[in-house]
């Protein structure tokens, strides 16, 4: 057996790309990153005015369809539409997420569990779910010559390792799902398929320019950009690293921490 791997790329171009909360930020400029690649985008979302006016851009190579990643039943329908359309899902890129600033406790009472279960309901359990269906779907692609079916990319945080307790759903919820991604690299080694997840720092989205959505809001104050480069990421600095880590056949049951080694203050 040869057991040496060289440089080995997954080739993206004509490669079926599904991107979840591909109507904005980081999942919007990811699916443009494929598109540029050459690839085929199934776009979902909950805001579908925008999500269609982004896939619009991608012509024959684009398909919007409105889907909760919560509901089994909406992402089993894009499923079906894409492979209607294609006839295979080869790379899940799951950007959709969700937050809320929240107490834990006050003078008053304890903080709401409202938002803590509608975190974890989006983004964990929602992330698995489309994992999932997805991953499922790659195991019947036929192999390449290295016996390679597909490519799942998890969007976590780096609220899953550094936080502070107005996000504790979310800060959860990502933590287990950078744990998760561990687990499911190795329910599909044997289909090859692979699995990472990203562990993005602070960038400029509609989550981060929300004072209902982020507690990091003034950053002067709360972050330190004390290495290099001392920036807020815009959302292509995340879709080139899922670029990248779908590419590279070798990067497997990885979390790469994408934040200009950002610290947090509070
Ligand atoms: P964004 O611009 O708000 O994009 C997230 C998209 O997901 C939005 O269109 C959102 O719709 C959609 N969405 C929310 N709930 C959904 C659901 N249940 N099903 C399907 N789509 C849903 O925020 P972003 O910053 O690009 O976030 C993308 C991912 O990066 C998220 O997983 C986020 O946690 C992660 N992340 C972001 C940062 C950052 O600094 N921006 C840092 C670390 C991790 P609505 O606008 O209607 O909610």
């Amino acid at each position: 057996m040869d057991v040496f791997l060289e440089v080995n790329i997954m080739d993206i171009k004509n490669k079926v790309v599904w991107v979840t909360g591909a109507a904005s930020g980081i999942g919007r400029a990811t699916a443009e990153m494929f598109f540029q690649k050459g690839a085929k985008l199934l776009g979902t979302d909950i805001q579908e005015e925008l999500g269609k006016e982004v896939v619009a851009q991608f012509g024959e190579r684009g398909l919007f369809i409105k889907a909760d990643v919560t509901s089994t039943e909406e992402s089993q329908k894009a499923i079906a539409a894409a492979k209607g359309k294609w006839g295979s899902i080869d790379i899940l890129i799951n950007c959709a997420g969700y937050t809320r600033t929240y107490p834990v406790v006050t003078q008053d009472g304890p903080g709401p569990l409202e938002p803590f279960v509608k975190e974890i309901n989006i983004d964990l359990i929602g992330a698995y779910d489309v994992a999932r269906l997805a991953g499922f779907e790659m195991t019947k692609n036929k192999p390449n010559d290295l016996g390679e079916r597909g490519a799942i990319i998890q969007i976590a945080s780096m609220a899953a390792i550094t936080s502070n307790s107005l996000i504790s759903g979310y800060a959860t919820a990502k933590a287990g799902l950078v744990h998760l991604t561990d687990i499911l690299a190795c329910a599909y080694a044997d289909y090859g398929i692979r699995c990472n997840c990203i562990l993005p720092g602070y960038i400029r989205t509609a989550i981060t320019e929300s004072p209902e959505q982020n507690p990091f809001i003034d950053i002067s104050k709360d972050i330190d950009f004390n290495l290099f480069p001392k920036k807020v990421g815009e959302p292509d600095v995340i879709a080139s690293a899922c670029v990248f880590m779908v590419e590279n056949t070798y990067i497997n049951k990885t979390g790469l921490k994408v934040d200009a080694g950002f610290k947090l203050r509070s």
